[in-house]
């Protein structure tokens, strides 16, 4: 069905019925799977018969999923994780080994650096940090043993892009893999991989369930990489559970709508904020003063539902508009049906050293808002209580 509409590919693909002729999906809540004989049991753990043979190495739910995602991704094959950290730490600990060197972006979700500083680095993986958008960041660390680039784009909070098609460039003329994660806009808004990214990573606990429910990831690529992937998460075991395939599953049904509606109430957010007495500055891609507008509008099919804006009067003014609210979630979680509000300084960057918040960006009188898809107008009254004076 690769010739279909990504609206059709996220209803019809991936998913083939049972012999109960459901019409919605199954959901195989089942450890293991029972062979007709030994010599079938022989031949499903020699490969001869690609059928199940164990729930934490393929489940008919999970693969589901995997499918209906590659095809919306357009890449060849896909691995479902249990969660976003999941697929990043598969990803690195099945293609790279010790003694190689990976260049990141120092703009990436907290738990990502953690992890990279913390645990990565203990098997003697080298990490540098280079800034997002300047790929002659990206040129002048590239050392004999670079084996991979790793980065989001566009980053959260503040929206920096890169270009992926030039840094993919750069990346195969060095034979580096370039590995990209999608969790912000989602395979609806942006394709990694049609520019020329070899990798894509998912949180699918974001925007793909949307309804903030379960922890879901995944990691999509060639059929050569994701084999070496599938054989790290099959053995070492953070596979997908079944039900969570299904959640997840569903989600992929109604994303587009999801985040075009997203989009739309995080522009209005913005345009509102923009005109905001209190508000210093808005950071939001979709507005034409964001320096990155231009190059998201040429590889991104939307902006996102992501807002972050600067108060006049620092952390004390940001924290009153975050107390004022009464709907909108006080919750670092972003990608929700709900919107959400989180102080990042304090919150989700409040690790990073005065320095280093500084290099990204983040001072105490930014607050970031996930919109979400209630109606934007009580949305913006609520978020004007502690605003206005
Ligand atoms: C949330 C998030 C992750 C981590 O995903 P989990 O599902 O929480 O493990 C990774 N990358 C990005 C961009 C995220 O927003």
């Amino acid at each position: 069905m690769d010739e279909n509409q990504f609206e059709t590919k996220a209803i019809r693909d991936g998913y083939r019925s049972t012999q109960e002729q459901e019409h919605s999906e199954a959901i195989f809540l089942t450890s293991s799977f029972v062979f007709d004989s030994a010599e079938q049991a022989e031949k499903r753990f020699s490969k001869e018969d690609p059928g199940n043979i164990y729930s934490r190495f393929t489940n008919p739910t999970v693969e589901a999923f995997e499918k209906k995602l590659a095809s919306l991704e357009g890449s060849q094959a896909c691995v479902a994780t249990s969660s976003g950290m999941a697929a990043i730490f598969a990803t690195l600990m099945s293609l790279l080994k010790s003694g190689d060197h990976i260049v990141a972006s120092r703009s990436m979700f907290g738990t990502t650096i953690v992890l990279l500083d913390s645990i990565v680095s203990k098997f003697n993986i080298e990490i540098s940090y280079v800034n997002l958008g300047n790929i002659k960041d990206w040129q002048g660390s590239i050392k004999k043993n670079t084996k991979m680039f790793l980065l989001e784009t566009p980053s959260n909070p503040l929206g920096e892009v890169v270009d992926i098609e030039k840094l993919s460039k750069v990346a195969k003329s060095s034979n580096i893999l370039f590995a990209v994660d999608n969790a912000v806009l989602t395979p609806a808004l942006q394709n990694p991989i049609s520019l020329g990214a070899d990798i894509v990573i998912h949180s699918a606990t974001k925007y793909i369930d949307g309804q903030g429910r379960c922890l879901a990831g995944a990691v999509l690529g060639s059929e050569e990489v994701i084999d070496q992937v599938h054989s790290f998460v099959r053995t070492s075991g953070p596979s997908l559970s079944a039900f969570n395939a299904w959640v997840v599953l569903k989600g992929l049904e109604t994303l587009r709508l999801r985040m075009n509606e997203h989009c739309n109430n995080a522009l209005k957010l913005a345009v509102w904020l923009e005109h905001h007495s209190e508000v210093e500055k808005v950071h939001y891609l979709g507005l034409e003063s964001h320096q990155s507008h231009e190059l998201a509008k040429k590889q991104q099919s939307g902006f996102g539902g992501i807002v972050s804006f600067e108060v006049k009067g620092g952390k004390e003014k940001a924290f009153k508009v975050i107390n004022s609210t009464e709907m909108v979630s006080i919750t670092a979680n972003l990608g929700d049906t709900k919107t959400t509000i989180t102080h990042p300084a304090s919150t989700t960057h409040s690790r990073l050293s005065d320095n280093e918040k500084q290099k990204v960006g983040i001072n105490d009188s930014l607050i970031r808002v996930s919109v979400g898809l209630e109606s934007v107008d009580d949305v913006i009254a609520d978020i004007n209580k502690g605003l206005s004076v």
